[in-house]
């Protein structure tokens, strides 16, 4: 039977948009000493922005905003409609885009006006053997996601995105911190991008460059390093992870795909609900002993 306390704390919690859908994910709560944060959407505001557009010569950079806006009309990603709202923006004209294909750590590919198009980030690149264009070397030392636009195999050239930091992180970190509780956050975004959301917000690990299907990996690293965690996240590419945490917990509006595959739903995007799930745990087993 499920002891009063709880049913109680569990109902108490569903008024302040926490779901229990796993007592012992409430349980285990208690025993978290690494609470893992996605980046983009839980502790970003997930809504990223274009803040620059740089093309090589012969290219203006409207024609790459434009063919970027394109290929990425079919896809759902952030950082797709960032690029569709810009180029909707400057009141671009957009070719019609076939032969779409998407790649969660690369990108996206498409045909457009005849040419091959692809858009994404260092991962496309290094499929690619291509460098970056110096102007984004610049845009990363600032923290902004960078994506190049590659036509035919050539760079044509590249997008800066920036994304902000939910006013609430900070908050959520100092807390878990003062819980003796350590923060690490895990992303496919690029490694400046990471460091620099990591270093404002005094988060202790960053891991960076994390392909998809390794998220889950990195969570099975933490735990062999003896470290109960509890995995926040929002995406699709979260679900595996949030399986393999001892505590999952699915934030914000979420994929259907991340609640299934967690144990806590937080209806609020405010990651500082995270301290609910850990103040609620320790008050329901306290009062049970
Ligand atoms: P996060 O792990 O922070 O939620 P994602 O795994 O969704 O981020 O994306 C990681 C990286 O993959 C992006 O920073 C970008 O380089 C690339 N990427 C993914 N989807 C797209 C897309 N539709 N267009 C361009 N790049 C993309
Ligand atoms: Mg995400």
């Amino acid at each position: 039977a499920i002891p009063l306390v709880v049913s109680i704390a569990t109902e108490r919690a569903a008024k302040g948009g926490v779901l229990i859908k796993d007592r012992l994910a409430l349980e285990g709560m208690r025993q978290v000493s690494s609470v893992l944060f996605d980046k983009t959407g839980t502790l970003t505001v997930g809504e990223p922005v274009v803040i620059e557009v740089s093309a090589v010569p012969g290219h203006s950079e409207n024609q790459v905003l434009a063919l970027a806006a394109a290929a990425e009309s079919d896809s759902e990603h952030p950082l797709a409609k960032a690029i569709m709202r810009a180029a909707d923006e400057r009141k671009l004209q957009l070719s019609p885009a076939t032969d779409f294909r998407s790649s969660p750590a690369e990108g996206v590919q498409a045909s457009v006006d005849g040419a091959s198009i692809g858009v994404g980030g260092p991962h496309l690149l290094a499929t690619h053997g291509l460098d970056p264009l110096e102007a984004s070397e610049a845009w990363k030392a600032h923290g902004a996601t960078i994506l190049h636009v590659i036509a035919n195999g050539r760079v044509i050239g590249a997008l800066a995105l920036a994304d902000e930091i939910r006013p609430e992180s900070r908050a959520a970190v100092d807390a878990l911190h003062a819980r003796g509780v350590e923060v690490v956050m895990i992303t496919g975004d690029a490694e400046a991008v990471a460091e620099s959301v990591g270093r404002e917000l005094g988060i202790d690990r960053v891991f960076a460059g994390v392909r998809p299907e390794n998220k889950a990996a990195k969570v099975a690293e933490l735990q062999a390093e003896g470290r109960k965690v509890a995995m926040v996240g929002d995406g699709v590419n979260d679900a595996p992870a949030l399986a393999q945490a001892d505590v999952g917990i699915a934030i914000g509006a979420g994929t259907d795909v991340a609640i299934a595959s967690a144990g806590v739903i937080l209806a609020s995007d405010d990651p500082r609900s995270v301290l609910s799930i850990l103040d609620l745990s320790q008050a329901s087993y306290r009062k049970m002993k």
